[in-house]
């Protein structure tokens, strides 16, 4: 385990670094965005071979889930250049003359702990935030990918100065050594539960945070729908990395009319995507260890199996599973599922979903399936949750112009695109006044003053 005087040097050693203001340059975050871009590009076959020993994850799976944090890094680069230009601030007539304007500047040393059902891009794309927004960052990815994490900490230690970019591997010890020192801001992706305890070590210190958590993202499926495509979309959606999805379907909320349907039909689609027997299928992920196959195993005793249901525990195999007749008690209905267990559950009137959905902690997605504007409209109007996905599933979070995040018990802050620059900038007010002209409006004594000051204020 890394000593705390080792942690503490590295941090220092990044103070010392930010100080220099070499990472304020534009020209330098734009070079080292690009360094990033090689390292993923000249270590791919490294990445996709840890995601695979990690979790079973198909080549496919990681280009579209993982490597595509590139696109992340293309984005920044491209707007770099308008994110960092103070951004004029129209300010009152009082003011003459002067202007006002809103300077982004980067915060100091970062750090950023990951999880590990996208243990590569989790880990990387706030980094690229964090770059864009001239900070120095140390990483700290989750220990339970244990490949891909020693991945990241050789390409991160190949390519850049620790002063500047390090990865810490380890334990919740490493984490908490961690968070026992004091960062510019703290951003955390995983548990709620974990979440929790971060919060309160940053509060100690006064350090802001961006927590990226889970819950329940619940997919309400109407009649309005084009059956063939929906099912396919919320197979793929819940079934890709093994149903490991912070924002995949985490229960369905079908209308009893077409239920049956589409259980036919998302049936099919399993079908379709894994074969006859998913275990032998390339396109298949595996549960990441035994401690999760266990906690899922436990909620297939809810309900009634009526697809799927099949495991192995050596191999920590679960088959794409759909569960009816659970009841909202049970405990797959009271946690978060985290894997690919799909419970549905049937409802008569919208309202009885819109019900089910406000009981519950606010989710970090919702889905709807359905054509029909004024049913969107109501979901809109009355649901709350970090992001919607209106006819389809997981796919909003390659959409780099939409923040991603929770709110309430499913997060704090968003990032992705713009967003992430955002987190990891200060935006510094200011306003430049000239020293040409000097109006004694303010000044004492007021007599005779008031009556102006008083349509100056509207009043
Ligand atoms: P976790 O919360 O247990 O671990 C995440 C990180 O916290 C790891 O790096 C780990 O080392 C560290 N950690 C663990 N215990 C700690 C402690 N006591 N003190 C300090 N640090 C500690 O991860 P998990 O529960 O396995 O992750 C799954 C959760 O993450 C799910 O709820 C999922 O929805 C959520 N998640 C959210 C997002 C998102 O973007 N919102 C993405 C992926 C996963």
């Amino acid at each position: 385990m890394i000593t705390q005087l080792a942690v503490n040097d590295i941090i220092r050693k990044q103070c010392e670094f930010f100080k220099t203001g070499k990472c304020k340059d534009i020209t330098f975050r734009i070079e080292q965005l690009k360094t990033l871009k090689k390292a993923i590009i000249e270590h791919q076959s490294v990445i996709i071979n840890a995601l695979k020993a990690d979790l079973n994850k198909p080549e496919f799976e990681a280009y579209a889930t993982e490597l595509w944090v590139v696109k992340e890094i293309d984005y920044a680069i491209k707007h770099i250049k308008s994110w960092t230009l103070p951004k004029k601030a129209p300010i009152g007539i009082e003011q003459f003359p002067g202007f006002g304007r809103i300077y982004a500047e980067p915060l100091g040393v970062i750090l950023i702990i990951g999880t590990w059902n996208y243990p590569f891009q989790l880990i990387i794309a706030p980094l690229v935030g964090a770059i864009a927004a001239g900070n120095c960052a140390i990483l700290k990815p989750s220990e339970i990918a244990s490949h891909t994490s020693s991945v990241v900490a050789d390409i991160i230690q190949k390519y850049f100065n620790p002063a500047y970019i390090a990865v810490l591997e380890g334990s919740a010890e490493t984490s908490q050594q961690l968070l026992a020192e004091k960062f510019d801001h703290i951003f955390f992706t995983g548990s709620i539960e974990i979440g929790k305890i971060v919060m309160e070590a940053a509060a100690k210190q006064l350090i802001p945070v961006t927590l990226e958590l889970g819950g329940k993202s619940p997919c309400i499926v109407d009649t309005d729908i084009n059956i063939e495509y929906t099912a396919r979309r919320i197979t793929w959606g819940k079934f890709i990395n093994a149903g490991q999805t912070c924002v995949a379907p985490d229960y369905l909320l079908v209308n009893k009319n077409i239920k049956q349907n589409l259980v036919d039909s998302i049936e099919k689609c399993i079908y379709n995507f894994y074969g006859e027997q998913p275990n032998t299928s390339p396109d298949y992920a595996r549960i990441i260890n035994q401690k999760h196959f266990y906690r899922l195993v436990k909620f297939l005793q809810n309900g009634v199996i009526i697809i799927g249901g099949d495991i192995n525990p050596d191999d920590c195999y679960i088959a794409p599973t759909l569960i009816d007749h659970v009841s909202l008690a049970d405990p797959v209905m009271q946690n978060e599922i985290f894997g690919p267990i799909l419970p549905i559950v049937e409802y008569n009137d919208l309202s009885e979903a819109i019900a089910i959905i406000n009981e519950r902690p606010k989710p970090l997605a919702l889905y709807l399936f359905s054509q029909n504007k004024n049913l969107q409209k109501r979901v809109l109007q009355e649901t709350t949750s970090g992001g919607v996905c209106i006819n389809d599933c997981v796919i909003q979070l390659g959409v780099l112009s939409l923040p991603f995040g929770g709110v309430g018990d499913s997060g704090i802050g968003s990032y992705h695109g713009k967003a992430s620059f955002d987190i990891f900038s200060h935006y510094k007010s200011v306003l430049h006044k000239s020293l040409w002209l000097d109006s004694k409006l303010r000044y004492a004594p007021y007599e005779g003053k008031l009556q102006l000051l008083k349509r100056i204020i509207g009043l």
